[in-house]
């Protein structure tokens, strides 16, 4: 096998990436382009001399004398399970648009569901992307409440907030869009929030957006005095949705889309897991006018430099958890 393979190929469908990633060789391959364009570097002292073991697929540092397999320093760091099985998965999650359920991927990989969760999560991980850069031009401001608890919130503000929505089990999610980006799409950035408060809303939106940026929000009174910074269009749901450009239909879009994958998917969400959902369909969406395998190669960019212990992934040392971790 030729360790400094490149990438060159890579598969259209699932079915492409089963078989082609069934053969242990290739998957090495594949990664190693990806990971290495330029030749494989340790990862323990970045030398660039080291013997290839081929029976164990590892290698050798001629430098530090260390060993090292293409999967230490990323996601599939420590895990027995072999790429064959990691890179279908990294295709199903990157591609499910309704996400993918635990069950399913147990049951298409053959792992038991707890090693698919656990799996997905770490996809998740690596499909978790930095803000870059501040957002311009046109933007839309939103917030809605998603399962889990609102356990921040004060009784009374809730029953205030959340009208006829079962709003006792959930947590605030924060989103912004900017309309017609750098490639012409939008492009949305989530967060979970404590509250709704006019501080804590306020001061994301400065965060995040450029002052002297159209900012587009409902008439939550949490916005009042964006106009100070920012062009602030306000829409009255109660009145329309829709006033020329100012509407946050983007925003509803990419809501009703995060729902249906919590909601028909993943069924139950435990609130410190929820951030990791909005990773994952932040990722989707905001690669959504590119292709399978273009979006499979994007999340694979994103799995160096990360880990997640099974520990911190289950906060076991948070009062919340039980330590069985949610059965999706
Ligand atoms: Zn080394």
């Amino acid at each position: 096998m030729e360790t400094d393979a490149k990438a060159t190929e890579t598969p259209e469908t699932l079915l492409g990436a089963v078989r082609y990633f069934g053969h242990a060789d290739v998957a090495l391959a594949f990664l190693v382009g990806l990971r290495w364009p330029n030749g494989v570097i340790c990862p323990h002292c970045s030398g660039t001399r080291h013997s290839f073991l081929r029976s164990r697929r590892i290698w050798k540092c001629l430098g530090c004398r260390k060993q090292f397999s293409v999967k230490v320093g990323t996601i599939f760091e420590d895990s027995p399970i072999g790429l064959d099985k990691w890179l279908p998965c990294v295709w199903m999650i990157a591609n499910c648009k309704n996400g993918i359920s635990s069950y399913e991927v147990a049951r298409a990989l053959g792992v038991t569901q707890k090693t698919a969760w656990f799996m997905l999560h770490r996809c998740r991980l690596a499909m978790q992307t930095g803000s870059f850069g501040k957002f311009g031009g046109q933007v839309e401001v939103d917030q809605t409440f998603i399962g889990g608890k609102a356990r921040f919130m004060h009784k009374e503000k809730r029953a205030r907030v959340i009208k006829g929505t079962g709003g006792m089990e959930k947590a605030a999610v924060m989103g912004l869009l900017e309309r017609h980006g750098s490639d012409g799409h939008s492009t949305v950035r989530v967060s979970v929030v404590p509250n709704t408060k006019k501080a804590r809303l306020q001061s994301k939106i400065r965060e995040n957006v450029e002052a002297g940026s159209e900012v587009f929000t409902d008439a939550l009174l949490s916005y009042e005095g964006l106009d100070a910074d920012f062009i602030h269009g306000e829409i009255d749901h109660s009145e329309k949705y829709v006033d020329g450009q100012i509407h946050t239909n983007g925003l509803e879009n990419f809501w009703s889309l995060l729902k249906r994958a919590i909601k028909g998917t993943y069924v139950s969400v435990q609130p410190f897991h929820l951030f990791r959902y909005l990773d994952e369909q932040t990722f989707r969406f905001n690669a959504r006018k590119t292709n399978d395998g273009v979006r499979f190669v994007s999340v694979l960019r994103g799995i160096v430099g990360k880990r997640l212990t099974y520990k911190k992934l289950i906060g076991s040392d948070l009062p919340l958890c039980s330590g069985i971790p949610d059965p999706i």
